[in-house]
């Protein structure tokens, strides 16, 4: 399950900026997940249950943004939401080989004191 070793690393980082804050505990976690990144919102969570049984994690709380793919389409110059694996285009079928958005794994928020 790579998404434990994910979140270890996450927590390390969020621990790193806590501590770099002078904070002694941390609050919340908030991490944006996209569609594409090969991470499984699910599985993301059921690792932070296995690092909350952990100090200082206990108290944490975890949020997931969990972001839909965008891809862009180069002949009609516009954004769209692909359907399925294969990105084509809705409006005139082209396959875009352009992802804006879907492929992030980030740590947005973090609440320490
Ligand atoms: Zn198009």
């Amino acid at each position: 399950m790579h998404e434990l070793a994910l979140l270890q690393e996450l927590c390390t980082l969020a621990s790193r900026a806590a501590a770099e804050q002078g904070a002694s505990r941390i609050h919340r976690l908030e991490l944006r997940v996209g569609e594409l990144g090969g991470v499984d919102p699910q599985a993301l969570r059921q690792a932070f249950a296995v690092v909350a049984a952990t100090a200082p994690w206990q108290e944490v709380e975890l949020q997931l943004e969990v972001v839909p793919t965008r891809c862009f389409c180069s002949h009609c110059e516009q954004p769209f939401r692909p359907t399925d694996v294969i990105h084509a285009c809705p409006t005139c079928g082209a396959l875009s080989r352009q992802v804006l958005e879907g492929r992030e794994l980030e740590l947005v928020a973090l609440e320490v004191s």
